[in-house]
């Protein structure tokens, strides 16, 4: 049987069905501008997602809802298109996700009747049971139509026997595991969610009478709201009447935020513990210049998401800093494009040497990190190609060696270089002359704490450490048959 779907998948060209989703979430209570600032908001959270988005918004009768292919600014940029959006509450999302599922019914929020009442769902995250728990509902009867974990949240939201809206989604939040964060709209209330160990972000924030939920400070500056606290890992906050409640469920459990947020993730202007992810990652190349001094002439970024650590590196060693490589901003993430051989291509529509500052050069190159190698691989010959006399490639995070199942899109671990090959090995494939990755307690130190606590982890730090704080059940299961039905047909559309 397993064989038999192998062979399908490959014919059908279908992709494992991993509910990935590294997404953007927005909720705002209270203004009559709120699909507006709602979709101010997305336009700021687009880095977390760029395949879709979406607005529901609700004016005490009814709720409204559009959701689009493609970007935030190319679709909610109307006045007639906001303005269908009516009402004084909305929930808005930016939507990522890997290759397969990219249809409109996949895109969020999503939307439930229930005994009682509508709910809209928002969500950035990855549930690492969802697939278990669908297939379950599936044998009760229940009927899916969307590829995203998202929906099995609201069929358990719906499903739920207790009364009262806030229970439903209490008795929900129970059984599902991962990382996420959601944010719904009731007929009476703004409601935030954050899992129980805080992997994936959300934060609140006001602005005059309204109350904001959303994934990074970013979209609070844009609409010029207050940030007012991170939702605490396992809790619930409840926006209604103008008066927030937060509900606290799980038993207290120590945050571990994702990692990954720091180091690449976040908007560099969004504030994480603190201090914003651009001070964070200068804070990786000043601890990866600690450990990994190497004469060179100029440090060069891969840019964008290199450009602090190669600041903070260059600054802590005096060092001189310089843009050898020019980035056209016209076109997507790398990561988005579907194959790897398009994915390759990408990195050269992408990126040019910067010729007269790199040739004759002794080159120091520095990225946020390394995942398949592709980026690393092209630039350093295009950087020999530029005349560098020496290209040595410094990564201000360590080896990513093990895959994410918690939101963030990692490939598979046969994918991922530094699962696969030693550091000579990663060096040779991506032809420098050198290569470092930052240490595991530098990685610790730059985000601000001693070392890594063994006992008790700090960050969620798996794709380094393959230490995995939420069990990934779906993977461990044999649960997939019923998703790969329901991803063919849903491919069709
Ligand atoms: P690769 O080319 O496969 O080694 O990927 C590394 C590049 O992708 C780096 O420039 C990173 O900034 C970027 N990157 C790392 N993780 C992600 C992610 N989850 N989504 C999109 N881009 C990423």
């Amino acid at each position: 049987m397993k064989k038999h779907i192998k062979i399908l998948k490959k014919k059908l060209k279908i992709f494992d069905p991993k509910f990935k989703e590294e997404c953007g979430v927005f909720g705002i209570s209270n203004t009559k501008d709120a699909s507006a600032l709602t979709a101010l908001g997305l336009h700021a959270l687009q880095h977390r997602g760029q395949e879709g988005c979406g607005i529901v918004t609700f004016d005490g009768k009814k709720y409204y809802s559009e959701k689009r292919f493609g970007l935030v600014g190319d679709n909610f940029n109307k006045e007639e298109i906001l303005n269908k959006l009516k009402g004084n509450y909305a929930i808005g999302h930016n939507r990522y996700s890997t290759t397969g599922d990219n249809i409109l019914r996949n895109m969020q929020p999503f939307f439930a009747d229930t005994n009682a009442g509508g709910i809209g769902v928002a969500h950035n995250g990855n549930l690492t049971n969802s697939i278990s728990i669908r297939n379950k509902l599936v044998e009760d009867g229940a009927i899916f139509y969307t590829t995203s974990d998202t929906e099995t949240i609201v069929k358990l939201i719906a499903k739920s026997k207790r009364s009262k809206t806030i229970d439903k989604v209490v008795d929900a939040i129970f059984q599902i595991q991962g990382g996420y964060a959601l944010v719904m709209l009731t007929q009476t209330s703004l409601i935030g969610v954050r899992d129980p160990l805080g992997i994936r972000p959300l934060i609140i924030g006001k602005l005059k009478n309204s109350y904001v939920l959303t994934s990074e400070t970013c979209a609070l500056d844009i609409i010029g709201a207050k940030f007012i606290r991170e939702v605490e890992n396992g809790e619930i906050v409840v926006i209604e009447n103008n008066e927030l409640k937060s509900i606290k469920p799980f038993p207290p459990k120590k945050m571990r935020p994702c990692v990954f947020e720091y180091i690449y993730f976040a908007r560099p202007d969004s504030i994480l513990n603190g201090k914003a992810a651009y001070e964070h990652r200068k804070n990786l190349g000043v601890e990866l210049a600690k450990e990994n001094n190497t004469d060179a002439d100029i440090v060069v970024p891969v840019p964008d998401s290199g450009n602090a650590a190669a600041l903070g590196f260059a600054q802590h060693l005096n060092k001189k800093f310089e843009l050898g490589l020019i980035r056209n901003h016209y076109v997507g993430r790398t990561f988005i494009e579907p194959s790897q051989k398009i994915r390759s291509l990408g990195v050269k529509l992408k990126l040019n040497a910067n010729k007269t500052t790199i040739e004759g050069k002794k080159v120091i190159l520095i990225d946020d990190s390394l995942v398949r190698g592709t980026t690393s691989h092209k630039i350093v010959k295009m950087l020999y190609d530029a005349g560098a006399k020496e290209v040595h490639v410094k990564i201000a995070c360590p080896e990513i060696r093990y895959p994410d199942f918690y939101g963030v899109d990692t490939p598979t671990k046969k994918e991922l270089l530094a699962a696969n090959k030693n550091n000579e090995e990663i060096c040779e494939y991506i032809g420098a002359k050198s290569l470092n990755f930052l240490t595991i307690d530098g990685m610790y130190r730059a985000i601000g704490f001693e070392k890594r606590n063994e006992n008790f982890p700090q960050l969620t730090d798996h794709y380094f450490t393959g230490e995995y704080p939420v069990k990934p059940i779906d993977e461990l299961g044999d649960s997939k048959i019923t998703q790969l039905s329901l991803l063919s047909t849903a491919s069709n559309n």
